[in-house]
């Protein structure tokens, strides 16, 4: 481990371009359940029934089913970004990262300082108006204050949509979201199963043009085959690893 932690910051001073994607896994150690652990919900509820609901047709036919849906299980708890969400953005900050493409919906990336943050399936801070010439923006807390089942817009009475990316619906910044992932020489994917598309797509696609992959998970992922360097996060964590990786890079 000691000696693939060596690496790894030796191909990011060689490379000076590296691009990081995260998954659920980068947010456990902050305290938020990934949905295939023992915690998420695929295990609790099965992962059809998730899938079936938190989708976009699902929503415009049963917001109101949705909607307590939602209030059960996607409450994340209110928590603080972890030690490997800050050193990414602190190599960001030295140059070292050129931006983080993220699967994850918690907004901890942005809260602990990265800037060039492109979270591709939303953000569940807030909600959006479905009504496509109105698109208001609402925070949570307009949500949390809101006493309907199904909230609704002030500003043109329509239903309002966590502004999350649901099953069915297109990512954000696809376009961007690529171009970051493949311009990398070296791309660093942390605490994903590569299992989720298109972001996994990209990183797959990344793979064939011969450039260096790294990734930190707990337990396997899709495309192990084809790192550089895979790196089992086991009993450890993934904040202390990167932390090593921060202090051979400041040496
Ligand atoms: P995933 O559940 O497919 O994979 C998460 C991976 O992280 C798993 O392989 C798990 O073993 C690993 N992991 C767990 N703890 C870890 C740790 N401390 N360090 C390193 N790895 C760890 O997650 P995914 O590929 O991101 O896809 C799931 C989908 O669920 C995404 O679309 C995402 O939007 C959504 N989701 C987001 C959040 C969040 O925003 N925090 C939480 C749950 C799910």
């Amino acid at each position: 481990m000691a000696d693939m932690i060596e690496q790894i910051a030796n191909l990011m001073r060689l490379t000076q371009n590296a691009v990081v994607v995260t998954g659920a896994g980068i947010s456990t150690e902050a305290g938020i359940p990934d949905f295939r652990g023992d915690k998420g919900i695929y295990r609790q509820l099965g992962e059809d029934r998730v899938m079936r609901i938190i989708n976009i047709d699902f929503f415009k036919a049963h917001p109101d089913q949705f909607y307590s849906f939602y209030r059960q299980y996607f409450k994340f708890p209110e928590v603080e970004p972890s030690p490997a969400h800050k050193i990414l953005a602190r190599l960001e900050e030295q140059g070292m990262i050129k931006g983080v493409v993220t699967q994850n919906i918690d907004n901890l990336h942005q809260q602990a300082g990265s800037r060039n943050v492109i979270a591709v399936h939303g953000n569940a801070e807030e909600f959006i108006c479905m009504n496509s010439h109105c698109q208001k923006i609402y925070d949570h807390e307009y949500f949390a204050d809101n006493t309907e089942t199904v909230p609704h817009c002030s500003a043109c009475g329509a239903v309002i949509k966590p502004n999350v990316v649901l099953f069915g619906e297109n990512i954000n910044n696809y376009i961007g979201a690529r171009q970051l992932i493949l311009d990398a020489r070296l791309l660093i994917v942390i605490g994903s199963s590569l299992t989720v598309y298109p972001l996994a797509g990209f990183v797959n696609e990344f793979c064939t043009l011969a450039k260096d992959l790294v990734i930190i998970n707990k337990g396997p992922t899709q495309l192990d085959y084809a790192a550089r360097y895979k790196l089992d996060v086991g009993v450890g964590s993934t904040g202390e690893i990167l932390e090593e990786i921060y202090r051979k890079l400041q040496r």
